[in-house]
């Protein structure tokens, strides 16, 4: 039986395969490609022509890929019929999404400071907007970096975002210390030498991003956060949760983490946050 898959799956084109019916993010003014296999004596139908135009839509070979042009926000659902039946792919064709980001290499008085070098602003930015920006069509602007941000205050050697549950444990909020440095609409990284969430991770282990829940408009990220790390983070701060545990997923807790592959939910619910 024919079913729809990602045209290529290495891309990170913001197609679900867990979802049911399976599910393809289409950009507004843009498109995306759709593998049908196998496609003897297959049509398919958009149910959904006020959204998306469809091309290629003719098949005949053993495979064959259909073309989803985004025209208007929204979600739509495409139908093949086959001599074996039918199958169906959900798609949601998404506005561009803008997200301002400021740098900030943070020293301390205690002298701990980030270890790598300013110029790391441009693969993690980049890196995060080829995860987030084929998924969920939501692009990260770079607005600025101030590659010395001196912070007069020992920060610790783990730099927590914390609540009150830390006092015992340096330092008492630095969420608070690194706040009136915010630039205001932006969303703001601070890049730190190792960063940290909650009690445990701050008296064990060395964090690679974090992030307060809420209104925070702020992440830290350690010398070892990574491109998908700052992606991670910028999808809690757009209200995503840790969504499963699978190492694959970008929303997977960081203890497990290794992938970057966005949920259908994950990437609708962050592309609607204001
Ligand atoms: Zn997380």
């Amino acid at each position: 039986m024919a079913i729809f898959e990602s045209n290529d799956r290495t891309m990170l084109l913001g197609f679900d395969d867990h979802a049911e019916p399976r599910w393809q993010m289409v950009p507004l003014s843009g498109f995306r490609d759709v593998r049908l296999s196998p496609v003897a004596g297959c049509t398919v139908f958009n149910m959904n022509p006020e959204l998306a135009d469809i091309e290629d839509k003719s098949l005949s070979s053993s495979s064959s890929v259909c073309r989803i042009r985004g025209k208007n926000a929204g979600s739509g659902t495409l139908l093949a019929v086959h001599a074996q039946g039918s199958s169906t792919l959900e798609y949601t064709v998404m506005h561009k999404k803008k997200i301002k980001v400021y740098f900030h290499f943070v020293h301390d008085s205690a002298g701990h400071r980030p270890s790598r070098p300013p110029a790391d602003v441009k693969m993690l930015l980049d890196g995060a907007n080829f995860i987030l920006g084929h998924q969920a069509n939501i692009w990260l602007e770079f607005t600025g970096v101030n590659p010395y941000l001196y912070v007069n205050r020992d920060l610790g050697a783990k730099v927590c975002m914390l609540n009150s549950v830390d006092s015992i444990y340096k330092p008492l909020d630095t969420r608070d210390a690194l706040k009136p440095y915010d630039v205001p609409g932006a969303f703001n990284v601070f890049l730190v030498w190792s960063a940290a969430l909650g009690l445990l991770q701050c008296f064990s282990v060395p964090g690679a991003g974090a992030i307060r829940a809420g209104t925070a408009t702020e992440c830290v990220l350690g010398d070892t956060a990574r491109a998908d790390t700052l992606a991670h983070e910028v999808g809690h701060w757009l209200g995503l949760e840790h969504d499963d545990y699978h190492g694959d997923a970008l929303m997977a807790p960081g203890t497990v983490r290794s992938g970057t592959k966005m949920t259908k939910l994950g990437s609708i619910k962050a592309n609607h946050k204001i």
